[in-house]
């Protein structure tokens, strides 16, 4: 699918949604989860520098977006942009009750963790696709401001098990 194409695609989706304009991103995850029939749900939690600074994980009962703590406000948005774009565009999650679920496995060595959040799991033409999704996205969202922390009793234990597999370093916000 060529980047016009992409687009298209992208903005069917978000007209289809009913979304005020600008929109808020929480609003944008409120309306996604309503019409999938699956929550989202949007968790900052501190993850070592220099690697992956989101994930979009997703259980039999909902999804999570991890993103980067400790980073800018609009650093953040991007994040969230960008894996929401994976979630729209039909890319694979982790799966954190399948295959995936071995990354959240407690005792886990927080190095084997990190090294299999970098992994390039996405194709380069997915990447493309997720960012030409933020971009689209970024332009039509009122501006940022920084979110309540969402930790929805739910999502409490993945997000429990991510902490603990990464190490001391980190550390989920309330
Ligand atoms: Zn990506």
């Amino acid at each position: 699918m060529g980047k016009t194409a992409l687009r298209r695609r992208c903005e069917r989706i978000l007209s289809g949604l009913d979304l005020p304009d600008p929109f808020g991103i929480d609003e944008l995850c409120l309306q996604l989860g309503e019409q999938r029939g699956r929550p989202i749900h949007l968790i900052p939690i501190e993850l070592p520098p220099g690697g992956a600074c989101g994930m979009w994980a997703s259980t039999s009962d909902f999804d999570a977006i991890f993103y980067q703590k400790n980073t800018s406000s609009l650093h953040q948005a991007h994040i969230q942009a960008h894996e929401i774009g994976h979630l729209i565009c039909d890319h694979s999650a982790v799966s954190v009750d399948g295959a995936g679920a071995v990354l959240l496995l407690p005792g886990l060595d927080p190095a084997l963790v990190r090294r299999m959040m970098n992994r390039r799991d996405y194709t380069g033409r997915e990447e493309r696709e997720a960012e030409v999704f933020a971009s689209l996205l970024l332009e039509r969202t009122s501006s940022w401001t920084p979110q309540r922390a969402n930790r929805p009793p739910e999502a409490e234990s993945i997000t429990h098990r991510l902490i603990r597999s990464l190490g001391n370093g980190g550390q989920a916000t309330q």
